[in-house]
């Protein structure tokens, strides 16, 4: 912005600001009143700053991205950034602003373009969680706006994944997610202390999926992953009345009674009338240093539970990818670097790059055709 032969003032200073967002709300912070007092001196500008929490973890971001604004004004030499908090009429008059006075479900909601995608599988470590976090950091790569809703009340692994240490900052009643390469995530985890198990049942379980889904500000994501709980039971259910669009992808080894899965997870999408977007068969097979390929786990798992859930529905669920057995796995995840970042040149990263294609959003103009169902 050029402004010149007249004295600057802080209407201006207000202008220049208006092209920075909140980092985590993407929303211009005049908008969302986070800009306090302003005093200009000659060639230099004063700014505070209004923060929702004193603990904000993207102050420098802020400061970066104020200085920047207020430097292009032309006169304005040096600039100074404060940072107070916001107090809680403050904070409650931004969550209305940005979720309005009753928070609904963003992704149940009629022109919704998120896709929603809730990972099953008949019992656990078939690899579920592993899927999910390497899924979600392709599709991420691929710049595709992506979130994790961790809702496995057993395992609840996906923060340590993904290298995540802190949980939500919460504003008001709107909990911002932490972001992991590039993934916003919401676990259970991240509201038990010390990693106990979660001993939520019943109605409980389903206010706490609610709350993750209405009060979390996941601002615009393209696509949503939800991992569930093994064995498709009343989480499932709770959620597809909550996100009737969602739809299901089923993760299962070769060696799994394909019978008893796709049964179970049938089950479920004949009674939600949720679509099964597909079958990931994974740890099919191990290519040893020898040069010579294993089937660790048996053979034909996917191909199985596709053609029987396929007969079930009636529709056609295919099997969207076979990812080989490789220890590189464990030792990524420990680290909280998901494979597909980590070794990016190896035979399971081009199988999940090959997955998304099947997952990422369709052109904005045939969105809201699947949007027939009434939310419950
Ligand atoms: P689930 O969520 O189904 O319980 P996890 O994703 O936690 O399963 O995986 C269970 C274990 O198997 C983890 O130690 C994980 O690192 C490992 N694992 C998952 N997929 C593979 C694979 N393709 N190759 C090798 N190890 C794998």
């Amino acid at each position: 912005m050029i402004i010149s032969a007249q004295p600057i003032t802080i209407e201006h200073i207000h202008q220049a600001l208006a092209v920075v967002e909140d980092p985590e709300i993407h929303r211009p912070i005049t908008e969302l009143d986070m800009v306090g007092a302003i005093t200009i001196d000659a060639a230099h500008v004063d700014v505070r700053i209004l923060l929702t929490v004193a603990a904000c973890p993207l102050r420098e971001r802020i400061t970066h991205d104020v200085r920047s604004a207020v430097l292009a004004i032309d006169g304005i030499s040096t600039v100074t950034v404060e940072f107070g908090v916001m107090s809680d009429e403050q904070r409650t008059a931004l969550r209305r602003k940005v979720r309005g006075d009753e928070p609904s479900i963003p992704f149940s909601e009629p022109g919704s373009r998120t896709r929603v995608y809730c990972v099953v599988s008949g019992k656990g470590g078939v690899g579920k969680s592993s899927v999910t976090v390497n899924l979600a950091a392709a599709l991420a790569a691929r710049n595709v706006r992506v979130g994790i809703l961790d809702a496995d009340i057993h395992g609840h692994s996906i923060p340590s994944m993904l290298g995540l240490r802190t949980g939500p900052t919460q504003v008001d009643r709107m909990l911002m997610p932490p972001t992991a390469h590039g993934i916003k995530v919401i676990s259970v985890g991240m509201f038990v202390e010390d990693n106990e198990p979660v001993l939520w049942r019943g109605p409980m379980l389903h206010r706490a999926l609610r709350q993750f889904l209405t009060d979390v500000y996941w601002g615009d994501l393209d696509v949503l992953l939800v991992d569930l709980p093994p064995g498709t039971g009343d989480i499932a259910i709770s959620l597809a009345q909550m996100l009737p669009s969602a739809e299901l992808l089923v993760v299962t080894t070769p060696q799994t009674t394909a019978a008893q899965i796709a049964e179970r997870a049938g089950a479920v999408a004949a009674q939600t009338k949720q679509r099964v977007v597909g079958i990931v068969e994974n740890m099919s097979w191990y290519d040893a240093p020898d040069g010579t390929r294993r089937t660790l786990f048996g053979a034909g798992g996917g191909a199985r539970v596709s053609e029987r859930l396929s007969g079930l529905l009636a529709t056609d669920c295919p099997v969207l990818g076979h990812i080989p057995f490789d220890p590189e796995f464990s030792a990524t995840s420990d680290h909280g670097t998901p494979m597909v970042l980590s070794a990016p040149d190896s035979p399971a990263t081009a199988v999940f790059f090959d997955i998304v294609r099947a997952l990422i959003p369709v052109p904005r103009s045939l969105v809201g055709l699947r949007l027939t169902v009434t939310p419950g």
